[in-house]
């Protein structure tokens, strides 16, 4: 809803959405970005109209600020007056004004919880819910929350610890089979442990103030079939601990994970190095006492400062070990993260980040998406569609189907770009396809030079019809397809005139 131009820009049903098939862009008004949002705000011109008075709003008068040019909406029990905004927001008015005069945390969160409203909207705000503040669920005393979760999810985790002389164990029983390191985040920062679990949908957090100094190693194991995670602490001095620390925010709360915010930890530009003209390898390291595993088909959020604004957005990391000679020598695995990401000149956060130098900091976020891997269970046959940066997801998925699906026989890459020089690992993917026969790629051209005898145009049903050729004729497929939106939108609705089913097609999104 209170977006910066990004993943679904233009965002789904705005008006600068695309008029006919989906292509052309109908840009903000001009002097209406994102820049000139945040230059607005740093104006020190009064937007509450309230002359910085912060006030307890009532529900009665939240409701009658419901029209565009006297616009309060209440995001996580705090209500901002949004009409100032409402020209600059990429997705549109009419999106905004859906939550017009009412509590539109929901709507938030359904659509990019992501996004650091508190930053953007900071001189918007008119002040807190005076009846009913939106208590975050984690705060909620734990038999409410497990009251709420036995209707709605999965039986909620438990923790324990234990300890020997030189270490202590904290022990989280998920009550789910089949959880793996992926599944958990853990970060250690001045003897504050935080651990996220996540287990199907839901978050559960362990968030405590350690009551004795740990050193900065520890390691993290996951007992996949009885699904327990244990978190290995080393003690930095062997005394006895009575007890292991004192509980922080939401800490033993386990609440659906669309209702969580994001967490972030600063990481250090380790190199960058130019892929194509536009597009640069990334690698980011972890802080040392950070365990993050990014799962196949899932992206984080970078975020930076811009002109004294947090400017966020989604990458997804790529796997070194696919194309294994891009990176010399090789590092230490998980320790490491490592994007391809494309420079818009133009655009808002890429050309800062394209301007830091190696030793700058980048903070970055837990993983996100909804990709499942289960969904490739079986399959036989795996097509992926590709356009421009929409091959990131694709380099994992990929890396996963050749290293670790059995069932596989095929899987096969069409990468859409402009012209030749927009590729992305062209060499080490057609490198690739002769080393593994399982592999094919086909790349397609929208703007080809005269000499490029390649295929050419769009996605299309003649270009699909042929790409989609079966090992066999009832193999079992699956078909994943990212790039701009509209992009994301034509390919999934050709697969499905070309007979293929929702639980066969996985689109890439935030
Ligand atoms: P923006 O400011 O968003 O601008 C991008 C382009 O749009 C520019 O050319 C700009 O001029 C144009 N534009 C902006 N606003 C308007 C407007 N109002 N009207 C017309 N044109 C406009 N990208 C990668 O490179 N690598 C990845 O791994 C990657 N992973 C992603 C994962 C997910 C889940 C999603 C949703 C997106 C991903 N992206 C990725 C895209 C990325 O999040 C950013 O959208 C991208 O980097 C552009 O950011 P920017 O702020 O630099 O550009
Ligand atoms: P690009 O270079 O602008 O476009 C790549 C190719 O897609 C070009 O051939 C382009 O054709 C074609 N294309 C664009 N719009 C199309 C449409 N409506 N129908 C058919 N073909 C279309 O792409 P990019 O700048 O790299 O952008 C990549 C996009 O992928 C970004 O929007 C990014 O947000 C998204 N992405 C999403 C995820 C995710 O959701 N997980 C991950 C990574 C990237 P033309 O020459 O005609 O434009």
């Amino acid at each position: 809803m209170l977006n910066v131009p990004s993943q679904a820009f233009p965002a789904p049903g705005s008006q600068q959405r695309v008029a006919s098939q989906g292509r052309s862009k109908v840009p903000l008004k001009q002097g209406r970005s994102l820049m000139d949002w945040i230059r607005l705000t740093r104006s020190g011109k009064d937007l509450t109209g309230l002359k910085g008075r912060l006030i307890d709003v009532t529900e009665e008068e939240l409701k009658a600020h419901n029209k565009k040019d006297d616009c309060w909406i209440c995001i996580r029990g705090l209500v901002y007056n949004v009409s100032p905004y409402m020209e600059y927001h990429p997705g549109g008015e009419d999106e905004l004004m859906r939550a017009a005069g009412t509590d539109g945390t929901d709507l938030f969160n359904e659509v990019h919880r992501w996004v650091n409203y508190e930053s953007m909207l900071k001189e918007c705000l008119v002040g807190r819910m005076a009846m009913k503040p939106a208590v975050p669920k984690g705060m909620l005393p734990k038999s409410q929350v497990t009251d709420t979760l036995l209707k709605e999810g999965p039986s909620s985790p438990s923790h324990d610890w234990f300890q020997t002389e030189s270490s202590v164990t904290i022990v989280i029983y998920t009550k789910q089979k089949n959880i793996n390191l992926d599944s958990v985040v853990v970060d250690l920062q001045d003897d504050t442990l935080r651990a996220e679990a996540v287990i199907k949908d839901h978050s559960y957090l362990i968030h405590v103030g350690l009551s004795h100094e740990v050193l900065e190693n520890f390691s993290v194991r996951a007992i996949e079939n009885v699904g327990k995670v244990d978190i290995v602490l080393q003690k930095r001095e062997n005394i006895s601990w009575k007890c292991l620390g004192h509980p922080l925010e939401k800490h033993d709360s386990f609440i659906p994970k669309k209702d969580t915010g994001l967490y972030y930890r600063k990481c250090q530009l380790i190199s960058k190095e130019d892929v194509t003209h536009d597009t640069r390898l990334f690698c980011l390291m972890l802080p040392p006492s950070t365990h993050l595993q990014v799962p196949v088909g899932h992206h984080v959020y970078l975020k930076l400062s811009v002109t004294g604004a947090e400017i966020v957005k989604p990458y997804t990391p790529v796997s070194e070990s696919l194309f294994s000679d891009f990176k010399e020598p090789v590092l230490p695995p998980n320790k490491y993260i490592y994007f391809l990401i494309k420079i818009y000149p133009d655009g808002l956060f890429t050309p800062e980040l394209d301007r830091l130098q190696i030793g700058d900091f980048v903070s970055v976020s837990s993983p996100e998406g909804n990709f499942k891997v289960s969904k490739l269970q079986d399959v036989e046959d795996l097509f992926l569609l590709a356009a421009g940066t929409g091959f990131t997801p694709m380099v994992n998925v990929l890396n996963y189907a050749l290293t670790s699906m059995s069932s596989l026989r095929k899987v096969k890459l069409m990468f859409f770009n402009k012209t030749e020089n927009d590729i992305i690992w062209r060499c080490q993917l057609e490198k690739l396809a002769l080393k593994d026969k399982r592999f094919d790629v086909q790349f397609v051209l929208s703007e080809p030079s005269s000499e490029w005898n390649g295929k050419q145009g769009h996605v299309s049903p003649a270009l699909l019809s042929e790409f989609l050729q079966r090992s066999s004729e009832n193999s079992r497929v699956f078909l994943c397809v990212c790039g701009p939106t509209p992009f994301t939108d034509e390919g999934i609705r050709l697969l499905h005139d070309l007979n293929f089913s929702t639980d066969e097609i996985h689109g890439f999104t935030a």
